[in-house]
């Protein structure tokens, strides 16, 4: 068994039975990706369309891609035709360009919202009252060709455990807090290969994974 291989089962092991694990596959060859292909693996993430879009070209259709980036909406057109789930949506703009090129492929294209979680400044994502509005706005706006599943996060860069758990609570709390209104918020994407236990243990339902799978990133 390869490498990849192994370090697939592992982690496949300790995770709860509904639990998705995506495989981050960024920066990774076709051959790397192939290899987790080849243990079963189905779900695969990617931050950059580009590089999504030529990799799913060159692999196996029955890939579920997952845009887990921070998307340009001048850049959705390319995903539109075949993007599984996108992750990190963070605008009524973003969602009414997915909704627009989602009809041009008549498909119904299901996104998460990302929602600010992290101490640090630089990660994207709604802070509550950002997403409150935006729900609302949905509301009074169909967009047919959009399904919001869920909400994703990406908590501080640290190993203060204490942290990353008030993080990844906040998150999960929100969610509780919000589901008597929007029942369709389901999924919980939290957790990468740093964090992922910790995640887990607070409702994840969705793991992103990169480099305890594939190995470090240059
Ligand atoms: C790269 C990336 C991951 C995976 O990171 P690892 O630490 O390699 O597991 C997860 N989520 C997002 C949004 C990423 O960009």
């Amino acid at each position: 068994m390869t490498a990849i291989a192994q370090n697939l089962k592992k982690i496949l092991k300790e995770l709860p039975e509904k639990v998705t694990l995506i495989a981050v596959s960024k920066t990774k060859s076709p051959d790397e990706i192939m290899e987790a292909y080849k243990a079963g693996q189905r779900d695969f993430g990617e931050n950059k369309v580009q590089e999504m879009v030529w990799k799913q070209e060159e692999l196996p259709k029955d890939i579920r891609w997952h845009m887990i980036g921070h998307v340009q909406r001048n850049k959705v057109k390319y995903m539109a035709s075949f993007v599984h789930l996108v992750h990190g949506v963070d605008s009524m703009k973003l969602l009414r360009e997915i909704n627009k090129q989602g009809a041009k492929h008549n498909r119904i294209i299901t996104c998460l919202l990302q929602v600010h979680i992290a101490k640090e400044e630089t990660k994207f994502g709604l802070d509550e009252r950002e997403l409150t509005s935006l729900l609302l706005e949905l509301s009074d706006e169909s967009l047919v060709n959009v399904d919001i599943v869920g909400l994703m996060g990406m908590a501080t860069f640290t190993d203060n455990e204490k942290q990353l758990a008030s993080e990844f609570n906040y998150l999960s709390d929100l969610k509780a807090r919000l589901a008597r209104d929007y029942p369709q918020l389901k999924e919980l994407s939290m957790g990468m290969s740093g964090d992922y236990q910790l995640a887990l243990e607070i409702g994840s339902t969705m793991v992103r994974i990169g480099s305890s799978i594939f190995g470090s990133r240059n």
